[in-house]
């Protein structure tokens, strides 16, 4: 039997953004330690982002759009939440900046995308993919968007989270209501390892200590931050 974590496991169909599409509230809640912790690592290292062209996946709350606007050519940020880009589109309209409603796992609606980035930054590569097939689509969609010197930035923490849920506010229709089912959803670092071999890629990872976060929470009164390191990885491509 083909279970979902076998990379020929395929789910019905690819979804559209507008049939995924999330009322999580992602823009008025706090930043994740995963993007803080790129934010502390950028402000330290800005030659990664300095006039560059970046795709950003998963729009949220904007807080890291809005640090690499000072910084970058152009952003594309894509986000499967129409309240996320009306929240990022009244912080900070611009003409550098595309908010893009689309669901990263259906590689048709990434046709809008461009042909070339020289940064990726996806702190959730897998966590809320709909099947391996698809998730796998998606990497390989990302993957003919870089060019030798580009670099896709995710984090430990994503990397090792796999949302187990699929209710009526499921990210992914096409997941399983089998909470164990969905554990193929936690990438891990042999998941990354494994990518890297078969596309002919390399990876380090990078520890930023001490980031002081409040984790995706939505209401901060009278609690105090959490203060967390975090792993960064940085994937590259090992020739063009
Ligand atoms: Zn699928």
């Amino acid at each position: 039997m083909i279970t979902r974590s076998d990379p020929h496991f395929k789910c019905d169909r690819r979804y559209s953004a507008k049939e995924v599409e999330v009322d999580s509230h992602y823009e008025n809640k706090q930043t994740t330690l995963e993007e803080l912790a790129l934010i502390e690592y950028f402000k330290n290292n800005s030659y990664h982002v300095r006039d560059k062209n970046i795709l950003h996946v998963g729009t949220g709350n904007s807080t890291i759009v809005n640090f690499l606007y000072s910084h970058a050519k152009s952003i594309d940020t894509i986000t499967i939440s129409r309240n996320e880009i009306l929240s990022g589109l009244s912080k900070l309209p611009s003409s550098t900046i595309r908010y893009l409603f689309l669901n990263k796992y259906n590689i048709r609606e990434l046709s809008e995308l461009n042909a070339y980035y020289d940064i990726i930054i996806d702190v959730n590569l897998k966590s809320f993919a709909c099947c391996e097939f698809h998730f796998l689509e998606m990497i390989e969609m990302f993957i003919s968007t870089m060019h030798k010197n580009s670099e896709l930035f995710t984090a430990m923490s994503g990397v090792n989270f796999g949302w187990n849920g699929n209710t009526s506010i499921s990210y992914t229709p096409g997941a399983s209501p089998l909470i164990l089912e969905n554990n193929f959803r936690i990438l891990g670092e042999k998941g990354i390892q494994n990518i890297c071999q078969k596309y002919d890629l390399s990876y380090k990872k990078t520890l930023v200590h001490n980031v002081w976060n409040y984790h995706g929470i939505h209401n901060i009164n009278n609690l105090d931050p959490i203060i967390s390191d975090e792993e960064i990885l940085i994937i590259k491509k090992n020739q063009d």
